[in-house]
């Protein structure tokens, strides 16, 4: 896909001049860093977030300051540990900054709290309602797509008062379905979600984007309360990470979420 970053959604996600790209969501704030704006040396330039792809922690350490601080007043932040799985935590009061949980999904009241992930080309998810204020960040790849992360997320903030009909959701950048090809045992594991045709077409091209829609859809999520962001990351090398384009050997775009204080 070639839409313009910035495009989409009412003007409530935007290019950020620092870099990358934020918007306002329920009661908090998201923000998408790319691969501008850092220090790390190919083949992590310059903004890798991810302490697990072979860059240096020197440089991780100032790529994450300045990522957390184009929407944090302090450059500090929970970062989900991710696993593909459907697992989402809730970070409450006793939460701190640095490794969060074991999770794909991190859900908060706590406003001052930023919730970070990385991600190259899984699928960010934020959602967030403004009453009550709560909201947080899912990763979902195509294992997690399967596993049921977006349901879970959906369902977490309900059992804290935030129905899905009241949830804003917006769908970030992640590998497009131009870019997706897929093997028979994702296609079938995405068939078996019996989520209605049009996710795959004839070149085993899967739609991540619409699949995780249509899921948080059917939890109770109202259609036009999510936005697809529709920005590729293999499409995009001058803006984004993408793992599968540079065949692993890359660093990780961030997702961010924090709940304004009230
Ligand atoms: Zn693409």
């Amino acid at each position: 896909m070639s839409r313009e970053p910035g495009a989409a959604w009412r003007g409530q996600w935007e290019a950020d001049p620092a870099g990358g790209w934020r918007g306002r969501l329920g009661a908090g704030r998201l923000w998408f860093a790319g691969r501008g704006g850092g220090v790390s040396a190919p083949p992590y330039g310059t903004l890798n977030l991810s302490r697990h792809v072979g860059d240096l922690p020197q440089a991780v350490a100032e790529n994450r300051r300045r990522a957390i601080s184009r929407g944090a007043p302090t450059p500090d932040a929970v970062w989900g540990q991710l696993v593909h799985g459907p697992d989402v935590a809730w970070l409450g009061p006793e939460a701190v900054p640095g490794p969060g949980p074991v999770a794909d999904g991190l859900l908060t009241e706590q406003a001052g709290l930023t919730i970070a992930m990385t991600f190259a080309d899984c699928v960010p998810i934020w959602l967030a309602s403004r009453s009550p204020a709560a909201g947080g960040l899912l990763h979902a790849g195509w294992r997690g797509t399967v596993r049921g992360v977006a349901r879970a997320g959906v369902a977490a903030l309900a059992a804290r008062g935030a129905a899905p009909n009241v949830l804003d959701v917006v769908i970030g950048p992640s590998i497009g379905p131009c870019c997706y090809e897929v093997g028979s045992e994702v296609v079938d594991a995405v068939m078996a979600l019996d989520l209605g045709p049009g996710l795959v077409d004839s070149r085993r091209h899967l739609d991540l984007w619409e699949a995780n829609r249509r899921l948080l859809c059917a939890a109770g999520v109202a259609e036009e309360r999510v936005l697809v962001v529709g920005l590729c990351t293999a499409c995009h090398p001058e803006w984004l990470f993408s793992h599968r384009r540079e065949g692993g050997r890359t660093g990780r775009n961030g997702g961010f979420f924090r709940m304004d204080p009230t």
